[in-house]
């Protein structure tokens, strides 16, 4: 069935590429079609002769065992065959704010707290995050309700120091193929959560988590979070069969986050409901302790009561 991949792509005019990934990922290719005696050109297999490079190994392989990664945060273990909430803002935005959503996130049983202190914003002149003042509030929120913390990074520079204070770094959809933040996430001892590109195939999530694992990091947890296709009636369309697809594929916890996918917070509570069904590990939902005045993602964030709610039920 792996195999099909190169032979998919080959098709689809990417074999360069792909030879290239081969070669650099070495371990597992194999030549099948042994040249025979005589054959002029060493290695290369006689003219006519079909000739099949499998698919080579990758860090990321499901390795058919049913054996699958466990990623630590807190006392969440993502991946355990638990479920689990990651709740907060979208952005940290002031204290007051900040405090009033982690309290929430805490008591509705969200067992990692979210925020946003460097944002990816469609526009420059929409809030950009409050950058290191935000993180220093994160912690603070985090260690006052006893939750972990996790927020995205865009660029390298700031990797090492969000991941002094982060106990989760957050690789957005926007950054999935920045592959010198990859890259450089993948260096630290901080798990990584991973969101899909809005425009990207689960092959191309998969290698954006390879370029993390490549490093020596394998503490990554990969989040379906809605990909871009020719519906406006939401956000983003939540590919759910990701998941199944991911658990075949990889050894890697695979959340949802359906606030993103969704765009409107009535939405969040079936696309969770579906995630929790088709076997993800978790969720990513966003709340805000007064929506309608939000700085950032406000339509589609829940209210304290509507998380409590959500995680009884699927707990
Ligand atoms: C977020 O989670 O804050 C975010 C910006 O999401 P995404 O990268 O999926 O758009
Ligand atoms: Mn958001």
């Amino acid at each position: 069935m792996l195999g099909c991949y190169v032979d998919r792509a080959r098709l689809e005019g990417e074999a360069d590429d792909l030879k290239v990934q081969e070669d650099d990922a070495k371990e597992g290719t194999v030549q099948v079609g042994t040249p025979k005696e005589g054959t002029p050109k060493e290695g290369a297999p006689k003219k006519g002769t079909p000739t099949k490079l499998q698919r080579p190994s990758y860090k990321f392989d499901n390795p058919g065992d049913g054996e699958r990664s466990i990623v630590k945060v807190g006392t969440a273990s993502f991946g355990d065959g638990g479920f689990y909430t990651i709740s907060g803002p979208c952005a940290v935005e002031n204290p007051t704010q900040l405090d009033l959503a982690a309290r929430d996130a805490h008591e509705a049983g969200a067992v990692v707290l979210r925020g946003g202190v460097f944002k990816p914003r469609t526009s420059p002149y929409s809030f950009q995050g409050l950058g290191w003042e935000g993180l220093r509030l994160l912690r603070e929120a985090g260690d006052r309700y006893g939750l972990p913390i996790v927020t995205e990074v865009m660029a390298p520079e700031q990797v090492g120091r969000v991941a002094e204070k982060a106990d989760m770094l957050q690789i957005g959809a926007r950054s999935m193929q920045n592959f010198d933040l990859l890259r450089e996430v993948g260096r630290t001892d901080r798990p990584v959560m991973l969101k899909r590109g809005l425009m990207a195939s689960i092959d191309e999530l998969l290698m954006a988590a390879e370029y993390i694992m490549s490093q020596g990091n394998f503490q990554v947890i990969l989040c379906e979070r809605g990909i871009r296709t020719f519906e406006t009636a939401t956000r983003s369309t939540l590919d759910l069969s990701a998941v199944p697809v991911l658990r075949e594929r990889t050894h890697l916890p695979v959340i949802v986050d359906p606030s993103h996918a969704a765009g409107r917070h009535n939405l969040v509570a079936p696309l969770a409901r579906g995630a929790r069904a088709v076997g993800a590990d978790g969720i990513m939902v966003e709340i805000h302790p007064d929506p309608a005045n939000a700085l950032c993602d406000g339509p589609q964030a829940l209210s304290g009561e509507a998380l409590a709610a959500l995680i009884r039920e699927l707990a």
